[in-house]
């Protein structure tokens, strides 16, 4: 097959499979095709079988919602725009992310948290492989509903996906919702959910994952105090902690991480409009 006719097939194969939906009912996030966003993918209807979604060997959030099977799709700041292929009950199915410019942000910090020594890059890597598996969630069940609520009532930067670098030096992307609070402030679950993880890591300072089912997770960074354990059950609003200033931070402030088929993604995507009636 030539590469204009596999480029034509590919194009049917995008307007057959992957319509875009207008199905933004209340209990689904906003949809964003880009990186660090959300797909929202019609599969069949809710009266066939439950459909099988994968990216890669990543199982992918599918809910039924108005009579329809959708996978939700957590899009992965490093994916590439383009094609995209979803793996639905063994067929491929070939959706389409936009590209999408986020800002660059540049920080100080101390140069010990940049030019890490040996013992505190070997730290890290411990961490990473810690966090990235409970990131993964490993509660099957989708959660009832998709939209989260603010963990706490402080004002959100519009941070997330900035391209950072940390005294001059480029570093990975910025992979939450910087909301500011004074330490101290309760932080609230963003939805009912099984505490996966908790600890007090490098970047993250004092961390609590939350896994509410179906590979969608939040995290909550930086706390001066942490109040739950590993698999407490949460209540929706449940208080999990402090917010403060531990791990890398230039003041204290929560950061918010929603974790969705272990891709980070926007947290605004799923939380209601700022500045609305939106106490935790
Ligand atoms: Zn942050």
């Amino acid at each position: 097959m030539s590469r204009r006719v596999a480029g034509l097939a590919r194009w049917l194969a995008l307007l057959l499979l992957a319509p875009a939906l207008a199905l933004q009912g209340d209990d689904l996030p906003s949809e964003r095709a880009a990186p660090g966003g959300v797909l929202i993918v019609d599969l069949a209807p809710a009266a066939a079988p439950r459909p099988d979604a994968r990216l890669g060997d990543v199982p992918v959030l599918v809910v039924a919602h108005a009579g329809r099977w959708l996978a939700v799709v957590g899009v992965a700041l490093s994916q590439a725009p383009g094609a995209l292929a979803l793996q639905v009950d063994g067929r491929t199915a070939w959706l389409h992310v936009r590209a999408w410019r986020y800002r660059e942000q540049r920080l100080k910090v101390p140069p010990s948290q940049v030019d890490l020594s040996a013992g505190d890059l070997a730290r890290v890597q411990g961490e990473q492989a810690l966090i990235r598996a409970a990131v993964a969630g490993a509660e099957p069940t989708p959660p009832p509903g998709l939209r989260l609520r603010p963990p706490l009532a402080g004002e959100r930067s519009s941070s997330f996906g900035l391209r950072r670098t940390f005294n001059g030096q480029s570093r990975d992307p910025h992979s939450g919702m910087d909301i500011a609070a004074p330490a101290g402030t309760p932080v609230h679950a963003a939805a009912a959910g099984t505490v996966r993880a908790t600890g007090s890591y490098f970047f993250n300072g004092n961390t609590v994952i939350v896994d509410h089912g179906g590979g969608l997770t939040t995290m909550y960074c930086h706390l001066s105090r942490i109040d739950v354990h590993e698999g407490e059950a949460l209540a929706a609003g449940a208080v999990l902690g402090l917010s403060g200033a531990t791990g890398r931070v230039t003041g204290p402030h929560l950061h918010f991480g929603v974790a969705l088929n272990r891709a980070f993604v926007d947290p605004a995507l799923f939380l209601p409009a700022a500045g609305g009636a939106s106490r935790p």
